[in-house]
């Protein structure tokens, strides 16, 4: 199992591998559906199907909400959008991983696990990003498996906090 490299997805490379995944899950790579990838991979803050409805209707690409949440919903179950809970919005995963053939090893649950996931919420601007903690929460993972009894299959955690521009001492 390849380890998550240290820096984030391009944008770029986000909408290559989306697609790729998409295709293989047998949908047509339409145009709307690119340009919700292409939306979700330019956004530094997280958007709703509203937001990205809205976006795309100024673009001169209308698409009805159905379709949005539609390709959102393949899109999660992929791992490559995460839903911010508090915010009922999604930001696209900033960590690239290769698509799970085996959604559940029950002999080793949380080995080689990759769908867990640490985003951090900016108070100040809103921004998100997604911090690197796989191995940590793997391993949370693991005692939760051994003390709790419980499978854990995948996992994020939302940190509040500040973001490194908004922590000047004049704000
Ligand atoms: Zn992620
Ligand atoms: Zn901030």
């Amino acid at each position: 199992m390849s380890r998550l490299p240290a820096t984030p997805l391009s944008a770029t490379a986000y909408v290559e591998q989306a697609l790729v995944s998409l295709k293989a899950r047998g949908l047509r790579l339409t145009t709307p559906r690119r340009r919700v990838v292409q939306l979700l991979a330019d956004a530094t803050h997280p958007l709703s199907a509203y937001d990205i409805k809205d976006l795309l209707a100024q673009q001169n690409t209308p698409v009805d909400t159905v379709s949005v949440y539609r390709v959102l919903e393949h899109l999660e179950s992929l791992h490559l959008i995460h839903k911010v809970g508090s915010m009922g919005k999604v930001v696209a995963c900033q960590r690239t991983h290769t698509p799970c053939q085996q959604t559940t090893n029950t002999s080793h649950p949380t080995e080689g696990h990759h769908h867990w996931h640490v985003l951090l919420l900016c108070v100040g601007c809103g921004q998100v990003s997604e911090a690197e903690a796989g191995e940590h929460l793997a391993q949370f993972a693991q005692r939760l498996h051994h003390e709790q009894q419980f499978m854990p299959q995948s996992g994020s955690l939302e940190v509040k906090g500040w973001c490194s521009q908004c922590q000047s001492p004049t704000s």
